[in-house]
């Protein structure tokens, strides 16, 4: 009899692919488990077992597998069923989902590969555009070949590019295959054998009496040794000594001091305080956690609508103590920018070690850890709070799911596929499980309040902010009536002006919310009115005042800002609309006392650049803080008075079916952070369209009337939620060939889909990185099977493969959320 499997290929194949394999292989494999595979003419691939059996396959010949990596599968069965879902319904392949499901070290492949050094900081601007280029590739994938490199910035010979990112030490090269992963080692000292007796040591501290610095290190061991009674670490001993790596590394060479090492777990938790006592729920929270009860015991995904500050984090964390009581795991799913020190913090107190952390800036090794833990259901993994990519961790046992601020867009991954929603997947892994699942929010997104209200999912809801503390009180301000009576200071009304003037003469805190960041958005000539552009996308450059640069927000091109016209020459740049660094440069000004800092993408790179600005505002060392919507993330801060909205107008005007209800969100959610304890805090949105509805809506806190007229809308214009729809991206170098594409494909869609069909249109942004966009929108009604459709679309998709001009042509599908 003849043996074969079917694995899963890291790369987008649309079929499983058949190995050969003896009966010995068979009895030693399962399915889940990874094998290295040749593939192609050359590639070496790792692989993952889908299915064991005795069919060979039709059309090619099976080559034999090359090796097996594991000795017990690293991938459940419940995962292999949710990554199938996952690629069908966001119609991607299974390898796609594979690639991005698990951690990198995974997933090692043949030849040079290049990956990104993750170990140092890179600041981007020391990179030229092609190094740039590569090095934002090395973001949405785990490691690239040198053709790789050559397609990405488009020339031939690329090794001079490399050499440069090597000597910059951004990437790394691996030649190896399948290495194993390696746990990090702690390294530990302790004194020599011989001088374990006393007189010996007493030698010792007599010759060392000329060597002060090493007598300290040999004293500061014996206390650490007293006082602790485990193993010493050298970072400790360097730290109790006050002595230099050179000097205790003297005393190893003299083998005075003797070094060993113990394998570590990196996550570690280091805490003391955990198992604080739960606390207790007020009122409201405990009318919610019944409710959610209630829900749970009918097996319904239930919506927790709880306002701001009302205290839904507490429930979440009875919810889940009750889940580890009965020996399951618990899976605590945040957007990425949420996740907190603050938060793990909070958890850890509760539920000390059982707590693991998973996301995106952890680096590879990081995750095995966390992954490996989960797999082997230890109780250090019972817990995770994670960003999205957490729901593909290989749980065998889920009891409770939360999606807390399930309403945020950021769970939506835009690229590489799969394009996921990260909500919707863990309701159907939820589901897979039989488990409990809770979405939470105090701005539910439409879709899921709809599904709350017609009984689809469970409801409950908390009105109250904790503490009974009152909701902030929302002021309007007309900057159209302002700047008429001449009111303006610089971007701040006066009303705005003078409430943190208040609000910082009490001894309070401020945040100031403005959507952009740099400078201004357009610098233009006022004789000409030319305005630079970026070489590579179809926007106008930002003006960064702080490096004096140009900066291209699509694709991360820059320049010096030109002293004059590029276009006229004459010497009238002048800036339009503005940005975070414009606000901050205005305070300096405005209240030169005050600490004032910025919170956005340009000062928040790097693992721990967002937590120290959070942890410098808790603690009080900033005085106003000023930032884009990385500050709307469930922070809870204590004494935050103002909350000031620089802007409104340009949430408003987004060309998105769902800018309202993102407004309506965004705006509430800011207003959020002001006022958490007892006295009331204060929001000023200053706008030109304070009678829009959405702002009265916001600052009366309408959510009902903002849902059921943002639902008509929708329902007017057939979108989601009743609606579905699936937006279908063309991206291509050549502007015609990149028309002539998208026509055909609508066309064909459009014979079978008939007129649901809308575009092909221009995005906005028309052309990133050289590559020009054209989208094709696909509206399903309520009623009909959007499987149907998907079918239909991907069977045109191999039509359009089969024409050889459009074969370049990339097709790029976003499923529901675009
Ligand atoms: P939300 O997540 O709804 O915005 P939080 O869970 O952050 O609200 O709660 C707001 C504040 O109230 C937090 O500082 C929290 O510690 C406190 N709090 C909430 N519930 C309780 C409770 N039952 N007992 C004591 N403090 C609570
Ligand atoms: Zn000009
Ligand atoms: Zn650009």
């Amino acid at each position: 009899m003849e043996y074969f499997i079917d694995v899963i290929l890291p790369i987008p194949l649309e079929k499983l692919f058949t190995y050969k394999i003896s009966q010995a292989e068979a009895e030693l494999l399962s399915p889940g488990v990874r094998v290295g595979v040749p593939f192609g003419k050359s590639k070496v691939y790792t692989a993952l077992v889908y299915r064991i059996h005795n069919n060979p396959p039709d059309v090619y010949e099976a080559k034999e597998i090359h090796k097996i990596l594991d000795d017990e599968p690293i991938v459940n069965r419940f995962q292999l069923k949710h990554w199938k879902w996952i690629a069908d319904y966001y119609m991607c392949s299974i390898g796609e989902v594979f690639r991005s499901a698990v951690p990198g070290a995974f997933l090692l492949e043949s030849e040079t590969l290049i990956l990104r050094n993750t170990e140092v900081e890179i600041e981007e601007s020391q990179l030229e555009d092609d190094e740039f280029l590569v090095f934002e590739a090395l973001h949405h994938q785990s490691s690239l070949k040198v053709h790789e490199v050559s397609a990405i910035v488009d020339r031939k010979n690329v090794l001079p590019i490399l050499n440069r990112l090597l000597e910059k030490n951004v990437i790394l090269l691996k030649e190896e295959i399948y290495e194993q992963y390696k746990p990090k080692l702690i390294k530990y000292v302790k004194l020599g054998q011989s001088y374990l007796s006393e007189e010996n040591l007493e030698a010792l501290l007599k010759t060392l009496t000329r060597a002060p610095k090493q007598s300290q290190v040999v004293l500061s061991l014996f206390q650490l040794q007293a006082v602790h009674k485990k193993p010493i670490k050298v970072s400790e001993l360097e730290e109790a000594s006050g002595a230099s790596k050179a000097v205790i590394k003297s005393l190893v060479d003299k083998e005075i001091l003797e070094e060993y090492f113990f394998r570590t777990d990196r996550v570690n938790y280091e805490g003391e305080e955990e198992n604080s006592e739960l606390k207790a729920l007020n009122e409201y929270q405990q009318k919610a956690f019944e409710d959610i009860h209630e829900n749970f015991g009918k097996e319904l995904v239930t919506l927790l609508h709880g306002v701001t500050s009302s205290g839904k984090t507490e429930v979440y964390v009875k919810l889940i103590d009750e889940c580890i009581q009965k020996g399951r795991q618990a899976l605590y799913l945040l957007p990425e920018i949420a996740l907190t020190t603050q938060l793990i913090t909070r958890l850890q107190q509760y539920f000390g070690e059982k707590v693991s952390v998973y996301h995106s800036k952890y680096n590879v090794q990081e995750r095995v850890e966390v992954w490996n833990n989960v797999l082997a259901q230890k109780s250090k993994a019972q817990i995770v709070i994670g960003a999205r990519s957490a729901l593909f961790l290989p749980f065998s046992n889920l009891g409770l799911v939360i999606v807390d601020e399930e309403h945020e867009s950021s769970f939506k991954q835009f690229d590489p596929a799969p394009r996921y929603h990260a909500r919707d997947a863990a309701i159907v892994l939820g589901n897979l499980h039989g488990s409990n699942i809770l979405l939470g929010s105090a701005t539910p997104s439409i879709e899921s309040y709809l599904n709350g209200q017609r009984g689809k999912y469970g409801f409950a809801e908390i009105q109250r902010r904790f503490g009974n503390v009152l909701m902030p009180d929302m002021e309007l301000v007309d900057l159209k009536e302002q700047t008429r009576k001449k009111r303006m200071k610089g971007h701040f009304s006066e009303r705005l002006f003078l409430e943190i003037e208040e609000a910082l003469n009490e001894g309070g805190q401020v945040i100031l919310f403005q959507n952009r960041r740099g400078y201004a958005p357009i610098v233009e000539c006022t004789t000409c009115g030319h305005s630079p552009q970026c070489p590579n996308c179809d926007v106008s450059l930002t003006f960064h005042q702080y490096k004096k640069q140009l900066r291209c927000h699509y694709c991360g091109y820059h320049m010096a800002l030109p002293e004059i016209c590029q276009a006229c020459g004459s010497h009238t740049l002048d800036t339009k609309g503005f940005g975070t660094e414009q606000v901050e440069k205005e305070l300096e000004t405005l209240f030169p006392e005050a600490k004032t800092w910025r919170m956005d993408l340009d000062t928040t790179r790097g693992k721990h650049g967002y937590e120290k600005i959070i942890t410098a505002f808790e603690q009080q060392e900033i005085d106003i803080l000023v930032g884009t919507q990385m500050l709307t993330k469930g922070l809870d801060f204590r004494n935050v008075s103002l909350v000031g909205i620089m802007n409104a107008d340009s949430l408003l005007n987004f060309p998105d079916y769902r800018a309202h209800e993102r407004c309506f969100q965004l705006l509430t959610q800011v207003a959020g952070r002001a006022g958490r304890t007892q006295k009331r805090g204060k929001v000023i949105i200053q706008s030109y369209n304070p009678y829009h509805q959405i702002l009265k809506q916001v600052s009366t806190n309408d959510f009902e009337g903002m849902f059921k007229e943002q639902l008509y809308e929708r329902e007017q214009y057939k979108y989601p939620p009743k609606n579905r729809i699936i937006k279908i991206t063309f991206k291509h170098k050549e502007y015609n060939r990149l028309n002539e594409a998208a026509e055909w494909f609508a066309k064909a869609l459009r014979n079978s889909l008939g007129g649901n069909v809308l575009g092909p249109e221009y995005p906005p942004v028309a052309r990133i990185r050289n590559q020009f966009l054209k989208n094709l929108l696909v509206k399903i009604p309520n009623g009909t099977s959007v499987s149907g459709v998907k079918s239909g679309i991907r069977r045109t998709e191999r039509s359009f493969n089969a024409v050889a001009q459009f074969r370049s042509v990339r097709v790029i599908y976003n499923v529901d959320h675009i």
